[in-house]
């Protein structure tokens, strides 16, 4: 049974509709004319149901895979303009009781070594992330009750949130923790956490539950039903995600914009995000060990489609990627970025020592947030550590409705920005001051309303003059 509006899991991810939208998708993906209505709906800019765009993901009919490139360009063009929003990902503790096969947390593993940072430390790795510039952080925990408890996680937020060091704080923190209780959802709404992200890993009932063969991650539901607990809970912009590599991508792709429908159909706003992890190696873990690898061509006509399909929804590329798969990847949908990421538990303040393995995967990117930022100047984006729409609650519903009236250009570019010069002026080398210097200067010319581009010129004229926000 499917009910987009059922509160069962079972009933929004059906697998049954799953299996007859694969079907669908095989019978019609050679149909040019349906291929061909499909992308003219596509070319709306409003979406696309996960039945179609589980068609185009079918076809592999090269003109048309071209067709919905640009699209997906264009489109993330329209909504999101060329800002690329940054963060980095701070793990707090690797206890964890779970026993997910993919990920060297799981409780069997007992070469790994386990920590979990005290406040101090905390203290510690967020003054490192702040002396590179970081504004926007995702907190990273694994599944522990008696080590990791939602009382430590809040204590965490709150310290993080009160660290003034230099040139500011770090304005949003994004909570990335196991599956949990509508009362813990309330506490981290209350404790003013961004966007809360649990990726999924797979869709698909039975390959979850062998994926996880032990702990409370086991049930399926509940871990699929978390994103209702979450927003009855208050917290509107949730972000999703799927572990590429565990399961049949064209499956894992029908179920996550089913989860998205459902999202929007019950709460009136879609994911804030959707992140493209790839199963990536690890103490412990060796990718190989999962059938279902995908291509780096099939993982960007994934992302590719995930744009034109829910255009208001952001997207995020960590490092577990290298900078060739993601400088294609922010070409065709991409808005969120992770750099100079450190995947260990107290891996920024002080230097991995060589026989350290609590780190949860091997990076891919591992260049420092100034070559990040230098190279996304060179390809044209501006580098964002804006976190204004949170800051002025304009979450869930509301943000979406900026997007969709893409008011981007009058509002989040020039934050952008402001952002931007904030970030050459405190923490940049020469040469990237320079190239972004001359990058602010010709963006603030597109502002296309005289009223918001006066504004932004003399915040930015402030910022050089040492007024930080
Ligand atoms: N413990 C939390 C949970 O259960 O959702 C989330 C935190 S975990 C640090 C974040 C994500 O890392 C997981 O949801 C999983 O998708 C991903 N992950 C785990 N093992 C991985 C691996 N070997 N390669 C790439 N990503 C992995």
């Amino acid at each position: 049974m499917y009910d987009v509006k059922s509160m069962k899991a079972e009933e929004f991810i059906s697998d049954e509709e799953i299996k007859a939208t694969l079907q669908y998708a095989d019978e019609n993906k050679d149909n040019m004319e349906v291929v061909d209505a499909i992308i003219a709906k596509a070319k709306l800019g409003k979406g696309l149901t996960h039945r179609e765009a589980s068609v185009l993901l079918a076809c592999d009919n090269e003109e048309k895979l071209q067709e919905i490139y640009d699209l997906a360009r264009q489109i993330k063009e329209d909504y999101y303009g060329n800002r690329i929003v940054l963060f980095a990902p701070l793990y707090l503790s690797n206890y964890c009781v779970n026993g997910c096969l993919y990920c060297p947390y799981h409780l069997k593993n007992k070469h790994i070594s386990r920590k979990k940072l005290t406040q101090d430390e905390i203290r510690k790795e967020v003054i490192a992330l702040q002396d590179m510039g970081h504004k926007r952080l995702a907190i990273e925990l694994g599944e522990d009750p008696v080590n990791n408890p939602i009382e430590y996680v809040l204590e965490s937020i709150n310290t993080i949130y009160n660290i003034k060091h230099k040139n500011g704080a770090i304005r949003r923190v994004n909570v990335n923790i196991a599956a949990t209780t509508v009362e813990n959802y309330k506490k981290l709404h209350d404790a003013g956490i961004g966007t809360y992200i649990l990726f999924q890993e797979t869709y698909n009932k039975e390959a979850y539950e062998k994926l996880h063969p032990t702990g409370p991650k086991h049930d399926y539901a509940y871990h699929t039903e978390a994103m209702d607990r979450a927003q009855a809970g208050g917290i509107d912009d949730v972000g999703l995600g799927v572990l590429f590599g565990l399961e049949m991508y064209r499956y894992e792709f029908a179920g996550i914009l089913m989860h998205a429908e459902h999202l929007e159909a019950v709460h009136g706003v879609g994911p804030h995000t959707i992140s493209v992890p790839r199963v990536k190696k690890a103490d412990d873990i060796d990718p190989e060990a999962f059938d279902n690898g995908i291509s780096d061509e099939i993982f960007e006509k994934i992302i590719a489609l995930i744009r034109v399909a829910v255009p208001y929804t952001g997207m995020i590329i960590s490092t577990r990627e290298g900078k060739a798969v993601r400088e294609k990847a922010l070409e065709l949908g991409i808005s969120q970025i992770s750099g100079a990421s450190r995947t260990s538990v107290g891996g920024y303040a002080e230097e991995e020592p060589e026989d350290d393995n609590s780190a949860q995967f091997d990076v891919s990117d591992q260049r420092t947030l100034d070559e990040v930022i230098s190279w996304l100047i060179n390809l044209g984006y501006v580098p964002s550590f804006c976190t204004a729409c949170y800051r002025e609650g304009r979450t869930g519903d509301r943000f979406m409705s900026l997007c969709k009236s893409k008011q981007i250009l009058n509002c989040c570019h020039p934050n952008a920005l402001m952002t931007l010069k904030e970030y050459l002026e405190d923490y940049a080398s020469e040469e990237t001051r320079a190239k972004g210097m001359a990058m602010i200067a010709e963006e603030l010319k597109k502002i296309p309303n005289e009223k918001v581009r006066k504004i932004a010129a003399e915040h930015i004229a402030d910022i050089s003059k040492g007024k930080r926000d």
